[in-house]
């Protein structure tokens, strides 16, 4: 296994692109509205602009590129914690083995059914199974839990796409995973930078950064063909984490004929018993997050972007604007909290702690359609039929219709008083459809879903 982040590489690229004159940058903007992605020496040059009127520029192309490929949709999850015991020491964790906290939860699948009911009573019908590094969240476990969760059902609803981000397994464990029906599997880098990383991951598996880079194509090797990326942003300078996150994309597209599904941008928060948690080496400013996930949206247009609720509410209204496609909402990230009605800290402290109702009211109060769409995975659009739709901007007949049909869905069981309120909004994003015969489709499955019908999608 070789290192395919070069770093030295990505350090010339940044140096050779630091001085750019103004045409040069627009002219990649305009460039990026081909949807067809960016060089690695072009997102450099994006991320050595300094200059706010430019800044402006790639905010408003990153909302078009995303507005042209997904539409005005957003799609929404919560995230299922199922350990807080963990074998690694990342020194930037809550749960990690050396704290003084008192780590040692590990739901049984009884008590996973209780937090996914409890997150089903909420209208959720996409979480993301999440878990400390532990002997016991082996393969034989995985299945289990993730059968409980498929088979919760709390009144009329229940989850739909479940996605997982755990720790790295073999090829053959992950097909076992991915037996399962599971949709994305997801593992953040947390840094490219060999010496950072090798500095923070003081000890267990994790330490391993090779082994952690190859994860996604050992995923990918097991037939999981939807794998997300990400970095946590505050460990080392964002521009050489957003440029290996490119090379990343790339080695996944080169290999295996499909670039990542998602990419993830945390940023360090807060964590009990972590220094480094409170004091990021790298502090990424909000503008210079904002920045970050504009540039991702034009250099890798078909790639979700995902927010989490680490961000505070202001914050992640703006961000909403400027290509971020699916955000969590309602969250907690501690084991057993949602049907405990625990308030405890769990792995980071979360900044954005409204409910999952009051964010779906804000989005749609600002002109979005809050979605719960799992149609792709369940229609077999995953890997490379996804991105076949996705680059020449063809997602978005099947994204509209269907936030529509999932957000009337929600409105219905889990919302009358707001669907009363914006009863106005889905007609008129009805009435947005282009192709008549998928207007006609959607309105027809609308007056089914009324009528009791549930689970329609195009
Ligand atoms: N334990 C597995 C792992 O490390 O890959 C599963 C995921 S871990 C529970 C989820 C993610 O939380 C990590 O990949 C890391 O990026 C993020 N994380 C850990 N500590 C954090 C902190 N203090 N602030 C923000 N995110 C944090
Ligand atoms: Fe464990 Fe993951 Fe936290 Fe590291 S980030 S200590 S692996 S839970």
């Amino acid at each position: 296994m070789n290192n395919f982040i070069n770093e030295d590489k990505i350090f010339d690229i940044l140096g050779e692109t630091q001085s750019h004159s103004r045409q040069c940058v627009e002219s990649i903007i305009n460039n990026s509205l081909k949807l067809k992605g960016l060089s690695p020496e072009e997102v450099a040059t994006l991320l050595n602009c300094e200059d706010l009127s430019i800044l402006n520029k790639i905010f408003a192309t990153a909302r078009e590129i995303k507005e042209t490929i997904y539409g005005n949709r957003i799609v929404l999850f919560a995230p299922l914690y199922l350990s807080n015991r963990c074998i690694n020491d990342c020194l930037y964790c809550g749960f990690r083995k050396n704290t003084s906290q008192n780590n040692n939860q590990l739901l049984q699948a009884e008590e996973v059914m209780k937090e996914t009911s409890a997150l089903i009573s909420q209208g959720h019908k996409r979480l993301l199974l999440v878990s400390a590094e532990d002997p016991a969240v082996n393969i034989d476990y995985l299945e289990e839990v993730i059968k409980s969760v498929y088979k919760t059902r709390n009144g009329r609803g229940s989850i739909r796409r479940l996605n997982v981000n755990v720790a790295p397994m073999e090829v053959k464990d992950f097909k076992r995973l991915k037996d399962t029906g599971i949709g994305t599997y997801q593992l953040f880098q947390e840094t490219y930078h060999v010496d950072t990383y090798n500095k923070i991951h003081v000890s267990g598996p994790k330490a391993d950064y090779l082994k952690r880079l190859y994860a996604c194509d050992d995923a990918q090797r097991a037939g999981i063909d939807d794998v997300g990326i990400g970095v946590l942003f505050g460990l080392y300078q964002y521009k050489f984490e957003v440029m290996a996150l490119l090379f990343h994309a790339m080695h996944l597209e080169d290999k295996f004929g499909v670039g990542p599904h998602t990419i993830s941008i945390p940023r360090l928060e807060p964590a009990q018993g972590s220094d480094i948690s409170s004091h990021p080496p790298y502090p990424v400013s909000d503008l210079e997050l904002k920045k970050i996930i504009a540039i991702l949206r034009l250099a890798v247009p078909y790639t979700g972007i995902i927010l989490s609720t680490r961000e505070k509410e202001s914050l992640r209204n703006e961000l909403f604007h400027i290509g971020v496609s699916q955000v969590s909402a309602g969250s907690k990230t501690a084991p057993g909290s949602y049907s405990n009605n625990d308030k405890s800290e769990g792995q980071f402290s979360i900044s954005d702690n409204r409910s999952l109702s009051e964010v779906i009211e804000n989005l749609a109060t600002m002109g979005f359609i809050p979605s719960f769409c799992t149609s792709c995975y369940r229609s077999g659009r995953t890997g490379e039929d996804f991105m076949n739709l996705a680059k020449p901007g063809e997602i978005k007949k099947f994204c509209q219709p269907n936030s529509i049909l999932t957000f009337e869905e929600y409105l219905l069981d889990y919302n009358p008083k707001l669907a009363k309120k914006i009863k106005s909004i889905i007609d008129s994003e009805v009435h947005k459809i282009h192709d008549p015969k998928v207007r006609q489709i959607t309105s027809n499955y609308i007056k089914s879903l009324i009528k009791g019908k549930r689970d329609l999608y195009l």
